[in-house]
């Protein structure tokens, strides 16, 4: 138990979540070492962080974006703006996001993109850092 004051606090979770997390730590230590990370409690800060800025960029962004389509071949999420009712492809690549509207790696349609559970997921899976638009 963290002591009172510390900055910390502690909480309680289901066996079944702490194992599935516990060994996904496991499976990752090296990539996660190489991104500062070291300890399994701070896996979850920096997972629970990186859900809050995707809560905050989906807040921000959902009035006026949203998922259109998806083409799992190419990694592609079709999003539309409905202020300019054009959609953009946003791809996840190596490198890391590219919109095909703005040719930019860090406009909205990527924002929002980021924000998108199946994007974050394929993320994950090649490996491709967040990207620069933060909330
Ligand atoms: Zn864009």
């Amino acid at each position: 138990m963290p002591k009172k004051g510390s900055g910390y606090m502690s909480l309680t979770v289901a066996e079944d979540v702490y194992h599935h997390y516990k060994k996904d730590f496991d499976t990752r230590k090296d990539e996660l070492a190489r991104k500062g990370i070291t300890s399994f409690a701070g896996y979850i800060t920096s997972m629970l962080e990186e859900l809050m800025d995707r809560n905050e960029i989906f807040a921000r962004y959902a009035p006026f974006l949203q998922e259109f389509g998806y083409d799992e071949g190419n990694n592609t999420v079709y999003i539309k703006d409905n202020r300019t009712n054009r959609v953009a492809g946003v791809t996840v690549q190596g490198k890391g996001l590219t919109c095909d509207v703005d040719e930019s790696d860090d406009c909205i349609h990527i924002g929002f993109a980021y924000a998108l559970p199946r994007v974050y997921r394929v993320m994950e899976k090649l490996g491709v850092s967040p990207p620069k638009v933060k909330a």
